[in-house]
């Protein structure tokens, strides 16, 4: 029987800050977006002291004042570069992984003698090499595998994994948690469930599959499905993670031809996009990275770069120049690749953002819009790819941008590593 894991790095951005920060172990810490605008990531005592996602910075300072919160700008370079330190560590012990986001993925288990030590192996190694607490939920399916995560994180005595195919009471799973906690399911159909009665997530997994199918599509219905342990979700289908997208893919054969990586993460930066518009976001910044075959006696590259973007975007002109720069940084000569992958990481609401000095005048911004929409709509008419890109050179722009509070770049620039006196 099909056995996952989800791996998800506990308040990873606020783990990430603390890493090179001891002194902050048990202060509260916040994560602002680009330009210092609003809360996008918390310590746990953040969280207890009632500051909310998505909190616009100035209304909280006299809070973070007061309780002595250390605030920090984002700083994607950092949490890009642990990100694929851990991730390296997974596809190190696990048999399979399927990077999910930029703090999540899942481990395929099936078959794996004793997953739930296996998992505390992982657990205490990625802890140990990193410095980053990570959390791992087992069960039969993904979603349920991210419910199971959910548990792991909210009761300390489980020491971080919790495996609900041991459980005596499976459903006691689902009816401790809201309907609209579940992986995909979000605020847009939580009301509709709450008009039908529907308050947990074993509400939701008993309702008549033809209702669900008729309300909430077949993504709705997978979802249903994979509560009552039937797997089901693919990875092209799964739910979007809300803070990061990624493609990736490995390749038939192996590249070491730097003209066709240019290609390939051109067509990922590409795809990508249509996603982040279709969730009607925009992106602070582009990884990219690329990588070796492991497990093989050759020498290995897992090549990655962050590139923060001046302003939040969706225009895939500006994705497209940032992932180039990206693979630039990331590509060594002299390998053959295996994978490639592109990952837009702070995701913000396209609407309703303040302009920043930085950016685009709005009226640039909004021709944009409107090409990008007339663009996925040829797409959506005549298949995907019917109209692309040309891979452009990217000319050089010197990017600068408010990020007064940002932590220095630890472990990707020599400039920034850590001084012992
Ligand atoms: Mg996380």
């Amino acid at each position: 029987m099909a056995l996952f894991g989800l791996v998800d790095c506990n308040n990873f951005y606020a783990s990430c800050e603390r890493l090179f920060r001891p002194e902050l172990k048990s202060r509260p810490v916040v994560v602002l977006s680009n330009n210092d605008g609003c809360v996008i990531a918390r310590s746990a005592e953040a969280k207890a002291l009632g500051i909310p996602m998505a909190a616009p910075a100035y209304q909280w300072e006299h809070v973070f004042r007061q309780h002595q919160v250390a605030v920090f700008s984002s700083n994607y370079a950092l949490y890009g570069d642990l990100s694929s330190r851990v991730m390296s560590i997974l596809a190190d012990m696990a048999p399979r992984v399927e990077v999910y986001s930029i703090d999540e993925a899942f481990l395929d288990l099936t078959g794996v003698a004793d997953p739930v030590a296996l998992c505390r192996e992982i657990r205490a190694r990625v802890t140990q090499w990193t410095g980053i607490p990570v959390s791992i939920g087992l069960a039969r399916t993904k979603a349920l595998a991210k419910a199971a995560n959910r548990r792991a994180k909210k009761n300390p005595a489980l020491g971080g994994v919790y495996d609900h195919t041991a459980e005596a009471d499976p459903e006691a799973l689902l009816a401790d948690m809201e309907a609209g906690e579940v992986w995909g399911i979000g605020p847009r159909h939580q009301k509709r469930l709450w008009a039908r009665g529907v308050r947990t997530a074993l509400d939701f997994a008993r309702l008549p599959r033809d209702w669900v199918k008729k309300e909430m599509s077949v993504v709705g219905l997978a979802t249903q499905l994979e509560l009552q342990g039937i797997s089901c979700v693919h990875f092209e289908r799964a739910p979007a993670p809300h803070r990061s997208l990624l493609c990736s893919r490995s390749f038939a054969t192996l590249v070491e031809d730097k003209a066709q990586l240019r290609e390939a993460v051109c067509s990922f930066a590409t795809r990508v996009g249509e996603k982040l518009r279709r969730e009607n976001a925009e992106a602070s910044a582009v990884q990219v990275f690329v990588s070796t075959p492991r497990h093989r006696d050759v020498p290995q590259h897992n090549g990655q770069a962050v590139i923060t973007l001046p302003a939040p975007t969706a225009h895939t002109p500006e994705i497209i120049e940032a992932a180039l720069r990206g693979l630039d940084q990331a590509y060594a000569e002299g390998h053959g690749y295996q994978k490639a992958g592109v990952m837009l990481l702070g995701l913000t609401p396209a609407t309703g953002r303040q302009n920043s000095l930085l950016d685009l005048p709005p009226e640039e911004r909004q021709r944009q819009r409107t090409l990008m929409a007339a663009l996925d709509g040829v797409n959506r008419r005549f298949g995907r790819g019917a109209l692309r890109f040309a891979l452009a050179s990217a000319p050089d722009r010197p990017w600068h941008m408010r990020q007064m509070r940002r932590s220095p770049r630890y472990t990707t620039s020599w400039a920034d590593l850590l001084k012992v006196r």
